[in-house]
């Protein structure tokens, strides 16, 4: 943690507020003469700061397909996957072992869990 937070102080930035005719007020932040990796670096970590003390803190989640080591932020009630593709893969290897558990001839199967599950 400490780590993330001196790298956040990395590079100072400033608020300047931002008005635009018709449009409403926008706060944009400005830096000083850095070098670029640490400008993104710090910008990285200020995000990270910003969304670990916010409240889509309470959304994030881990991708349960298979293979996947990706976190997301939990868009609707039941969503368990990061993007399609991972929930298809996740299905398919669901299908994969109910039907191909071996010496379940009569379509049951273990799921993920280790319960038995009838087709
Ligand atoms: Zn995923």
């Amino acid at each position: 943690m400490s780590r993330l937070n001196d790298t956040a102080a990395r590079v100072p930035v400033v608020p300047r507020l931002h008005w635009p005719a018709d449009e409403p007020p926008v706060a944009r932040h400005r830096t000083f003469e850095a070098d670029p990796g640490d400008v993104l670096l710090a910008a990285l970590a200020r995000a990270t700061i910003d969304f670990l003390t916010g409240p889509e803190r309470e959304r994030l989640r881990a991708c349960t397909a298979p293979r996947c080591v990706r976190y997301f932020v939990k868009s609707h009630g039941r969503q368990e996957w990061c993007r399609i593709s991972c929930g298809n893969r996740a299905r398919a290897a669901r299908h994969y072992r109910r039907h191909h558990t071996p010496g379940r001839a009569d379509g049951e199967g273990i799921d993920r869990t280790g319960d038995v599950t009838a087709t």
